[in-house]
């Protein structure tokens, strides 16, 4: 039995932050598992000659967080970064609008902008009905029916699940803020008005794709970073990992879901694990160019009869690069491509995650809050993406890792 002080399961973004934070404390009494040969998780990259893809979908590092930003550009120096101020678009009814939809009406013919404002105006929110607690009823309530069907509820099921019905609305931080003022505004002036919840600004290496940072996380860990070790058993009482591995303290960045065996654990939470939901996505990487031009660094795809969802523009965001990449829901990768773009068949590069969306269902966090605090008890903390089940971006995770490695 290898047995060591911390042990930290999962080399994504959250799992690594946490190992080099205890190194930077002089903390050597750990060990940081993985089931793959390499680092980086969903934030990992991979190369097509010198084209970065990256294997888990469009990644960039948004501005946000100074702290996060300092610690990505120990890695990777600052000056092997590009700024960028977001553009991304809609393709919608043969043309490619801004985003977000609702303060971009304007860009669409006048009679199609009456019927989309008409729609607003007597949504829910507008007219003062209580905010719906189902993420459906809850689009509707807020965007009105028009922006419902043609675009907002289409382009979920593509990107989540076909089963938009489970999932809750206590998420929707995530989605831009833009009041029915915002909208007219936006249709008077011709420019956008609201509040982008993120990624306004973001950063993208020069050269390298996103995870060569991470890569560069993984080698300042040496040996304390063991890949190729799939967690399967969790002996959450005596806290022994695979029957080969303990520590006083388990941190784990893996899905609660991906574990075949947990012993010491009462069967109300096996039951709760069981109920937690998730998607995962396909990335194709297409090195062929675009049939069109533009300078959007990535274009919404709402149109259910193609498989993918989004396209990232590669050459916008990376200035050496060719092709571009789709991102499509596993449950629709057998559908095809679009008259213009390719999916999966015929792709340079395809990659499956398995784990992509933790989905926000109606349960979820009454599950989460029993599950956490349980775990808590016999000193194994859930962090990140999967160990909190939340849709944290990568800056987020590490954010996260950074203030749970001064509490350890
Ligand atoms: C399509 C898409 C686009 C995104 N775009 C952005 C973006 O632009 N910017 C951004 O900041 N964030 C983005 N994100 C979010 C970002 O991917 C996550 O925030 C980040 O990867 C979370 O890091 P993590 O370490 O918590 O989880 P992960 O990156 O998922 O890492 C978990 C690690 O655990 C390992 N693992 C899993 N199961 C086991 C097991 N049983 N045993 C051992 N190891 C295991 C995995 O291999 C992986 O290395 C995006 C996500 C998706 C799906």
């Amino acid at each position: 039995m290898i047995k060591k002080k911390y042990l930290i399961l999962g080399a994504g973004p959250a799992g690594l932050t946490l190992a080099n934070m205890l190194l930077d404390r002089g903390e050597e009494d750990f060990l940081l598992l993985e089931k793959e040969d390499v680092a980086g998780g969903l934030c990992r990259t991979e190369y097509v000659g010198s084209n970065p893809v990256d294997i888990g979908g469009g990644h960039i590092l948004d501005v946000r967080s100074q702290r996060v930003c300092d610690y990505m550009f120990r890695f990777l120096p600052k000056d092997k970064w590009n700024i960028f101020d977001r553009d991304s678009k809609i393709r919608f009814q043969d043309q490619f609008m801004g985003s977000p939809f609702e303060s971009h009406i304007w860009q669409l013919p006048v009679e199609d902008q009456v019927r989309y404002i008409k729609s607003i105006a007597i949504a829910g929110c507008n007219l003062g009905t209580p905010k719906p607690e189902k993420f459906v009823d809850w689009i509707r309530w807020k965007l009105g029916d028009e922006i419902a069907e043609n675009y907002m509820l289409p382009y979920n099921r593509k990107m989540f699940t076909s089963n938009l019905d489970s999932l809750g609305t206590y998420w929707l931080e995530k989605l831009p803020d833009v009041s029915f003022e915002d909208t007219l505004m936006s249709c008077l002036e011709h420019r956008f008005y609201g509040k982008h919840p993120g990624h306004a600004r973001f950063y993208y290496p020069d050269r390298e794709g996103y995870g060569d940072a991470f890569i560069l996380m993984q080698k300042r860990l040496g040996d304390k970073f063991l890949g190729g070790v799939r967690v399967t058993s969790l002996d959450v009482e005596n806290r022994v990992v695979n029957e080969e591995f303990t520590a006083d303290h388990i941190i784990s960045t893996i899905p609660w879901t991906d574990i075949e065996e947990y012993k010491g654990l009462e069967d109300e939470y096996i039951s709760m694990i069981g109920r937690l939901k998730y998607s995962g996505i396909q990335v194709d990487y297409h090195k062929q160019p675009l049939p069109f031009e533009t300078k959007a660094h990535w274009i919404y795809y709402p149109q259910e009869c193609y498989a993918f969802h989004r396209i990232l523009v590669l050459f916008n965001f990376s200035p050496r690069s060719e092709g571009y990449w789709t991102e499509t829901n596993l449950e629709r990768v057998d559908m095809t491509g679009s008259p213009d773009i390719k999916s999966g068949p015929g792709a340079d590069l395809s990659y499956k995650n398995i784990y992509a969306y933790p989905h926000n269902t109606l349960d979820k966090p009454e599950i989460m809050a029993k599950l956490l605090p349980r775990m808590e008890k016999s000193r194994i903390t859930g962090l990140g993406r999967w160990g909190e089940w939340q849709h944290y971006n990568s800056d987020v995770v590490m954010e996260k890792a950074m203030d749970l490695a001064q509490k350890l």
